[in-house]
């Protein structure tokens, strides 16, 4: 476990693409394609859900409304793959990535934020964002369980 610097990630970057849960089979179903918010390259809201178990295709209207969700994909609306019950809360990540850098955070003993030299200090980022029952000490080592268990249901698909 090292020391977690906090680098202005906002949450909404995480949400460039989606895994959810297969309306079909239940495994994990890819909303592609996946968006490039740095560069702002978004040419079209149509979405793409693949599942690689069953083969389940579905694709969204040209001009699909998206809605910011927290436990589901913003086109769709399907409920993520990457979530599970924790600490009495519910823990949701849109994509490995995103578990991935929440496993970071978590792990972290110590948490720096830095000011950014063009923005200043950020609330919009991962980090001040987080709700404080997964920044809590004395539940690390549950939430580090849960997400490795999350990976691993993720990874018995690929
Ligand atoms: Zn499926």
């Amino acid at each position: 476990m090292g020391q977690f610097t906090e680098d202005r990630k906002y949450w909404y970057l995480f949400a460039n693409y989606f895994v959810v849960e297969c309306p079909v089979c239940k495994g994990p179903a890819e909303i592609l394609p996946k968006v490039d918010w740095v560069s702002k390259k978004m040419l079209s809201t149509q979405r793409k859900l693949l599942c690689s178990s069953c083969g389940y295709f579905e694709q969204s209207r040209p001009k699909s409304i998206m809605r910011m969700n927290i436990d589901c994909d913003w086109v769709f609306g399907y409920p993520l793959f990457l979530k599970a019950d924790c600490c009495g809360k519910e823990l949701v990540a849109y994509n490995i990535e995103h578990l991935n850098y929440l496993r970071s955070i978590v792990a972290g003993k110590q948490r720096s934020r830095r000011k950014n030299s063009e923005y200043g200090w950020s609330n919009g980022s991962v980090l001040s964002r987080l709700p404080s029952w997964i920044k809590a000490a004395k539940n690390r080592e549950k939430i580090l369980k849960v997400i490795d268990r999350l990976t691993c249901r993720v990874h018995k698909y690929s």
